[in-house]
Formats: structure tokens, C-alpha cells, sequence
């Protein structure tokens, strides 16, 4: 029997989404990638228009969605706390109503489905390095609260599908991950950073600087979530993805200022409400169960993201939501 799935992307268009349908089409899959520009452009994926094996939808997964697959990896959601703040109840609703759309799919069509879970399920971590056992300090009225509470809430709603249902699900929780791709006016930290070197503006630094953060490279990040959509010892997770190497944010910044050679400027901005004071992943179970750490450190992974900001024209790029 043939192992070419047709697989569904929700989210296809954004960062990761993007990199994973060109991973996917490169492996022979029949992949449908289905998004709703909140968050991306058809510039992240017009190099797969054409290929016989990519289609684009245009389509918002809060409504219901009829397609035929064997897999379906849910990423459909915006990431960045400025564009998920920006709509808090649309997030709410992508997190849950699509999540049961999604998950009503995959019990019609009997696919397996993974849910793109992240790090905030942990809120701002009392205990560190976070391990999946740990079940967080998560704000729930809280700015924050649409975009946390809502991943919390769909990994409910994947567990009582798996209890229910005895689907095949995965739940993979993603730790901050950056690369090319990245939307330039996305307001997170690694493309904030570069893109105001890049035009010579000043670095913004929320509160101190000495809150930290674990950045992993978004090639690293793709291979783990298609090994655990892969994994065939029923391990469904959760499962922390991300590279545990931490960084302060004024360590990230001296490290972006010193590979473009420019000079360091920054300006002091009040830390946003909720802003979690550090975040490490354990990956014990990802080594375990899948065999898998990350392989690219973060000056690599840094190097190769500036080059790709280096290529863009920022003036393509539409700001999603008025920049903070
Ligand atoms: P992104 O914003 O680039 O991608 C999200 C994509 O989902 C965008 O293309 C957006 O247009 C689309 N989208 C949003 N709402 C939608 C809806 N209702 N219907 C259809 N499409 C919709 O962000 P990303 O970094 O690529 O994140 C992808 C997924 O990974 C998200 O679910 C995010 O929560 C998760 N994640 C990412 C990180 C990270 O550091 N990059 C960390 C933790 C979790
Ligand atoms: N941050 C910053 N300056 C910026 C953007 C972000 O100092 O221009 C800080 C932010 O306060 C947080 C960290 O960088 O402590 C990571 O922020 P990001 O929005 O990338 O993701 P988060 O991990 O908070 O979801």
C-alpha cells in the first residue's frame, strides 16, 4: 500500500504552517493547506502553487470544513500575543470551536490529528525546567488568557476526543521557535529585534531584559512535529518541543545587534501583564519517544533568520494588527 497520506494543515500559510506543507509536499503527501491570512500572505507558500500535490484554501476553521484525509495538523491560530490580544474572542473560538471542527473532521474521515499546543499552557512557570507533568500558573482573566486558556482548553477537548472516541491524536506543546518566515511586523521577539536592527531603530526591551526564554530553530521544530505525528508506539503526548538552551532577552539582544554588526540601542517598554518571567522546556520525553533534539544552537539559527530578513522588502508586508 501506497504511504502517500493526503494531509490537511490548518494554519498552512503562517510560519511554521508554511515550512511543514513544503516539508510534506517534498515527501510526495497530497497536502491541503487551509488558512485565513489573519496572521500570513500567499508569499510564504506561492512557490507551492502549481505542484500537483499542494492546494490552497482559503477558509476560516471556527466554521465547519468537509474534506477527505489521513492526517490533519492543526496550527491554525494566531501566535503572537500582540495578534492574539488583538481579537481575543476570535482567538477563544479558533482554539475551541475550531478545534471541534478539526476534531469532527478527523473522527468523520477516521485521520489522525495533532494539535499545536505551546508553552503558555504553563503560564508563568513556578517550576523550571517546565516538564509536561507540571500543569501550569496560567492567568485565566488575564490578557494572555484567550491565547493560553484556549490552547488548555483544546487539549481538553483532544484528550476527551482520544477518551470519547479512541482517536488517534498528538499533542505537541511548542516552545518559542523562530526562523525565516516569520512575520516581520509580528511583534515577538526574535523578528522585533531584527527587524529594528535592521532599521538601524532601537531595540524595544519589556522590563529588564533579564526574563528568559528557550528559542528553537523552526527546522528543528518541523522534524519533531512530523516524527510525533509519525511516532507508531501510541505516545500522544503532550510533549514539550522547543530547545532547551535559555537565553535572557538582553543576551538575545546583544547576540542579534552583534552578527549584523550594528550597534546596540535599545529603549526600556514596560513588561506586558502575564509576561512570563522563564521558560525552559524538559525535552526528556521527546528524547525518549522520538528520538529527537534540537541540532541547531541559537547563533546558527539566528544567522540564517537575519539572512532571510536581509532579502525581504518589509514594504510587502501588511501589519496584521496595529503595532504596540
Ligand atoms: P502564524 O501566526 O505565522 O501562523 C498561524 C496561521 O494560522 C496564520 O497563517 C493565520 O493566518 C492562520 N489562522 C489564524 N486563525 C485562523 C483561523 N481561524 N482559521 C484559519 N487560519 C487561521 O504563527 P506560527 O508561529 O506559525 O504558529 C503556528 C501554530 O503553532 C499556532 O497554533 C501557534 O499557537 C503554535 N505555536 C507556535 C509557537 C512559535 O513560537 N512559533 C509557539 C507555540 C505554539
Ligand atoms: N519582548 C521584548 N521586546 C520586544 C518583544 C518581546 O523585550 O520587542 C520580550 C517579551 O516581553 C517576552 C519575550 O520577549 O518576555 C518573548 O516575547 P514574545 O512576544 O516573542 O513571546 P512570548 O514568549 O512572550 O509569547
Amino acid at each position: 500500500m501506497s504511504k502517500l497520506k493526503r494531509i490537511l494543515v490548518t494554519g498552512g500559510a503562517g510560519f511554521l504552517g508554511s515550512h511543514l506543507c513544503e516539508r510534506l509536499v517534498s515527501e510526495g503527501h497530497d497536502v491541503i493547506c487551509v488558512d485565513n491570512f489573519f496572521t500570513s500572505q500567499k508569499s510564504n507558500v506561492v512557490h507551492l502553487i502549481g505542484n500537483p500535490n499542494f492546494e490552497l484554501i482559503r477558509h476560516d476553521i471556527t466554521l465547519p470544513l468537509f474534506l477527505e484525509v489521513d492526517e490533519i495538523y492543526n496550527l491554525a491560530c494566531p501566535a503572537a500575543p500582540g495578534h492574539y490580544q488583538y481579537n481575543p474572542v476570535k482567538t477563544m473560538k479558533t482554539s475551541l470551536a475550531g478545534s471541534i471542527n478539526m476534531l469532527g473532521l478527523a473522527k468523520r474521515c477516521r485521520a489522525k490529528i495533532l494539535q499545536a499546543s505551546t508553552s503558555e499552557v504553563y503560564g508563568d512557570p513556578e517550576i523550571h525546567p517546565q516538564k509536561e507533568s507540571y500543569r501550569g500558573y496560567v492567568n485565566p482573566i488575564g490578557p494572555r488568557a484567550c491565547y493560553d486558556e484556549g490552547k488548555r482548553a483544546a487539549e481538553a477537548l483532544f484528550m476527551d476526543y482520544w477518551r470519547m472516541h479512541k482517536m488517534p491524536i498528538r499533542i505537541v506543546r511548542i516552545f518559542n521557535t523562530y526562523g525565516p518566515r516569520m512575520h516581520p511586523y509580528d511583534g515577538r521577539v526574535v523578528s522585533n529585534f531584527i527587524r529594528q536592527t535592521l532599521c538601524k531603530e532601537p531595540i524595544t526591551i519589556f522590563g529588564n531584559g533579564d526574563q528568559t526564554r528557550s528559542f528553537c530553530y523552526r527546522d528543528d521544530l518541523i522534524e519533531a512535529i512530523i516524527r510525533m505525528m509519525n511516532n507508531t508506539n501510541d505516545f500522544i503526548g503532550p510533549v514539550n518541543i522547543g530547545n532547551p538552551v535559555e537565553f535572557t532577552i538582553n543576551e538575545l539582544a546583544e547576540m542579534v545587534v552583534e552578527i549584523t554588526g550594528e550597534k546596540l540601542k535599545f529603549i526600556k517598554k514596560p513588561l506586558p501583564t502575564d509576561d512570563p518571567k522563564q521558560r525552559q522546556p524538559d525535552i526528556t520525553l521527546a528524547k525518549e519517544n522520538l528520538n529527537w533534539e534540537p541540532k541547531i544552537m541559537l547563533r546558527e539559527g539566528l544567522e540564517k533568520t537575519i539572512n532571510w530578513f536581509k532579502s525581504i522588502d518589509f514594504e510587502q508586508f501588511r501589519p496584521p494588527t496595529p503595532l504596540y
